[in-house]
């Protein structure tokens, strides 16, 4: 009776236990990923797309003419037709 009752008390531990490893974690990543929208997760700098206006990490970014950086070619290419 004794090991009937602490097997009871164990999985309501366990229960509770898997209950706060699951609802904090995803509040810690809603944070995380809030707090990375305003710069890359490793540091590297945003450079904005003038023709669409998206935020691109510049490693990633296509460098067109006069320096700009683009999100994709398509996007380069509409901005240098649409300057000439
Ligand atoms: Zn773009």
């Amino acid at each position: 009776m004794l090991k009937w009752i602490f097997n009871l008390a164990l999985l309501y531990l366990v229960y509770r236990l898997i209950k706060g490893f699951s609802s904090k974690p995803s509040v810690e990543e809603k944070a995380g990923t809030e707090k990375q929208k305003p710069t890359a997760k490793s540091g590297d700098e945003l450079v904005e797309d003038p023709q669409c206006g998206v935020y691109t990490p510049k490693s990633t970014a296509i460098k067109g003419a006069n320096g700009h950086y683009f999100c994709s070619t398509e996007c380069a290419e509409a901005y240098k037709n649409s300057k000439e």
